[in-house]
């Protein structure tokens, strides 16, 4: 048993991998501000005595005994990250700052979950690990794809200055049970929006790509990776590498709900990337991994998921918390 900090542990990613540590036997700390991360997401986990929720913000330093941390505090959607630029920059930069030196005053090893967003619209398709990317960077979207960029950085630089045992995840688009309703990413939107009757919105026309990794797939490759032997810092691409228009997706999500939903074009919003997927071939030979969850199949979880927030069954408050 390892004593493991999670930071970002309340949110969508964090509350399934504190689950999965416990389930494991190790002794987590969940370190969270609740700014998308929510109480209920750990609600299940409050009575497991292995389970220590910790409510701090990582821009400042935090001292823990811990033997490895995964560090995944960050607000991943544009509505959330864009609604406070400069706290989104300093989350991802001062808090891999103090995440780094805590990890070098404990001799802990520590995992970054960076971005699909490093590679900001891309100019090589697939992406692979050894392109450097096309980020604006004086965007809507550039405090949370310069200021993850510059952690990478930071990891590295405490890697290479300190010997730090680091390991860097670029994380592709991923979704599951626990996306908050008002997340604002494509799948829970057009989930929520299919199981209310209302219109799906379709910013553009819809042609733009992205590749949907389901949640379970994605802790197992964190655990994987923070574990992998021969060691090794990445950075890896995670995620999976099937690609579907958001036109597809939101037909999808029409066939699944049996929703009579109409379609509506809204703008684009700005720098959105045109194309993405993941080559994931480094991440299959060193883990042995693949995604086994199919699109269709997360998704009908996930619905299921929305189906019970919707009717009340998951605590209502989800509904009323973070406004756009
Ligand atoms: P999320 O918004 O659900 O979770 C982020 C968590 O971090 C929340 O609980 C939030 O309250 C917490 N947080 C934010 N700022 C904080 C701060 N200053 N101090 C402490 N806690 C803070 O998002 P998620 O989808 O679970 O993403 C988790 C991580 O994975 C993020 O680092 C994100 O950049 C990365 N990622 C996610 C995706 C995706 O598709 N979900 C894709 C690429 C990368
Ligand atoms: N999107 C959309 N309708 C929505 C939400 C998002 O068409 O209600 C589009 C968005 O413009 C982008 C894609 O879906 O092209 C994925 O958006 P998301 O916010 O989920 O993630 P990201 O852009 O960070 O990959």
């Amino acid at each position: 048993m390892r004593a493991v900090l999670v930071t970002g542990g309340a949110g969508f990613i964090g509350s399934h991998l504190c689950e999965r540590l416990l389930q494991e036997g190790h002794e987590v700390f969940c370190v969270d501000n609740f700014y998308t991360g929510t109480q209920e997401n750990i609600a299940g986990l409050l009575s497991d005595p292995g389970f220590k929720p910790v409510q701090h913000d990582v821009i400042f330093p935090l001292h823990l005994e811990v033997d490895e941390i995964y560090n995944l505090a960050c607000a991943a959607s544009p509505v959330h990250y864009q609604r406070q630029p400069i706290q989104t920059t300093k989350t991802s930069v001062h808090g891999a700052i103090n995440i780094l030196d805590l990890a070098v005053r404990l001799g802990a090893r520590v995992l970054q979950t960076s971005t699909s967003e490093v590679y900001g619209d891309p100019l090589v398709h697939p992406q692979n690990e050894d392109y450097w990317g096309n980020v604006n960077p004086i965007g809507l979207r550039s405090c949370y794809d310069e200021s993850k960029r510059c952690a990478e950085t930071l990891f590295f630089d405490y890697h290479r200055q300190f010997a730090l045992d680091v390991r860097v995840a670029r994380v592709f688009n991923t979704y599951g049970p626990r996306m908050h309703p008002k997340d604002g990413r494509v799948v829970s939107n057009f989930i929520v929006q299919a199981l209310s009757g209302e219109p799906i919105t379709i910013y553009g026309d819809g042609s733009q790509t992205r590749s949907f990794c389901y949640v379970n797939d994605l802790v197992d490759a964190l655990i994987l990776f923070m574990n992998a032997r021969p060691v090794d810092p990445g950075p890896l691409n995670l995620g999976n590498p099937g690609e579907f228009t958001v036109l597809e997706l939101a037909e999808m999500v029409l066939r699944l709900t049996n929703s009579s939903s109409r379609l509506v074009l809204e703008p684009l919003p700005e720098d959105d990337p045109k194309r993405r997927r993941p080559d994931i071939s480094r991440a299959k030979s060193l883990l042995g991994w693949e995604p086994r969850v199919p699109l269709e199949e997360g998704l009908k979880e996930t619905i299921r998921y929305f189906r019970k927030v919707l009717a009340g069954e998951i605590v209502s408050e989800l509904m009323l918390r973070v406004s756009h």
